[in-house]
């Protein structure tokens, strides 16, 4: 044990590379010292228990002695998340790459490791390589790709994202429709990426809202679409997207097994941050743009309202899930619900 007053600083601490993830840098000094990342935190941080998040460490007031330990400046510390702690994923099993990525690391001689953007949970394309990231083991990354199954996962992964791109490039080229709901998809992480930054949203299309009660939003309605709130197993809204966009662009989203507790279990809900599967993200964000923003129709030029679409889009969805939505938008400025929400009790009253 040692005393509270001493400042307990590592005698060796490598430096975070650049696009690193806070995730994959605390990993990398841990196996200096024979640990695993908790288990150092464990050492440097009294306030670690097991239910710690690992991410919590590079917030205040944990990053003060996070810096004093590693005698690496707390402002390059906090740089290793780039955004809130509610936006970065926190899996303990499952991370998201790109196997581009991967194989460049590999080709230059460097261990793979996790960058920044991977570990946050609006984003889920690289942006080097305008790839969708795959969902894959923290173990994979541990154990790098000069192993048998490290080899194997990549060879996956490598196959799985040729498949992947292969399918969005034909569809592409011949279906408007598939290029109307991946860009909604990117549409919505741009705005979610920008309000990060401190920008509040257009309000011509996502009305009068602040960069900080934009985040709350779209946190909501994400959350709303992750979590299946029936008592019996069953698709929350992400896995089950309208006919319309199913059909056209069904390859480019992903079904879950059915393991998600139900809400009436008093299981928390499904989070962005809690989802690994960037397949599963996407359709969340597809349903927050869907929502939340005023936009051209397909085909025609006349824009679309979101109080209509919200009716057309969320009339035959679970009343309970409505009912937690509705409870939420409590929190939500007046004047914007006013303005760019139709009533959802008029939708449950239909139930009654
Ligand atoms: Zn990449």
């Amino acid at each position: 044990m040692r005393p509270d007053n001493e400042t307990y600083a590592l005698p060796y601490c490598p430096r975070p590379r650049r696009e690193e993830a806070a995730h994959s840098w605390l990993t990398r000094v841990a196996q200096e010292y024979g640990l695993n990342a908790d288990s150092l935190l464990g050492h440097l941080l009294p306030e670690h228990n097991a239910t710690f998040c690992l991410e919590r460490a590079f917030y205040a007031p944990y990053v003060d002695s996070l810096s004093k330990a590693t005698r690496i400046p707390r402002r390059t510390l906090s740089k290793l998340q780039g955004a809130p702690l509610d936006w970065i994923l926190q899996d303990r099993r499952y991370c998201n790459v790109c196997i581009r990525c991967i194989e460049m690391d590999a080709l230059t001689g460097t261990k793979p490791f996790l960058r920044l953007e991977w570990r946050q949970a609006w984003k889920t394309n690289c942006c080097i390589h305008g790839i969708r990231l795959l969902r894959t083991t923290l173990n994979f990354m541990t154990d790098g790709v000069h192993t048998v199954d490290g080899a194997r996962e990549c060879q996956r992964l490598r196959s799985k994202s040729a498949a992947l791109e292969g399918t969005l490039d034909r569809a592409f080229a011949t279906k408007l429709k598939v290029i109307a709901v991946i860009r909604a998809v990117e549409r919505m992480e741009t705005a979610i990426d920008r309000a990060i930054g401190g920008h509040d949203p257009d309000n011509r299309i996502w009305g009068p809202l602040s960069a900080s009660e934009f985040l709350i939003v779209v946190q909501d309605v994400t959350t709303w679409a992750l979590s299946n709130f029936e008592c019996f197993h069953a698709r929350p809204e992400a896995e089950d997207l309208p006919t319309g966009v199913r059909i056209v662009a069904d390859f480019y989203f992903t079904m879950m097994p059915r393991h998600l507790p139900p809400f009436a279990s008093e299981s928390d809900v499904r989070t962005l941050r809690k989802t690994a599967e960037p397949g599963l993200r996407a359709a969340a964000l597809w349903w927050a743009e869907a929502l939340l923003a005023k936009q051209e129709a397909y085909k025609m030029v006349e824009t679309v309202h979101p109080p209509a679409r919200q009716w057309r889009l969320l009339k035959r969805r679970g009343p309970t899930g409505l009912y937690w939505l509705l409870q939420q938008m409590s929190a939500w400025p007046r004047r914007y619900i006013n303005q760019q929400w139709m009533d959802l009790g008029s939708i449950l009253s239909l139930y009654h």
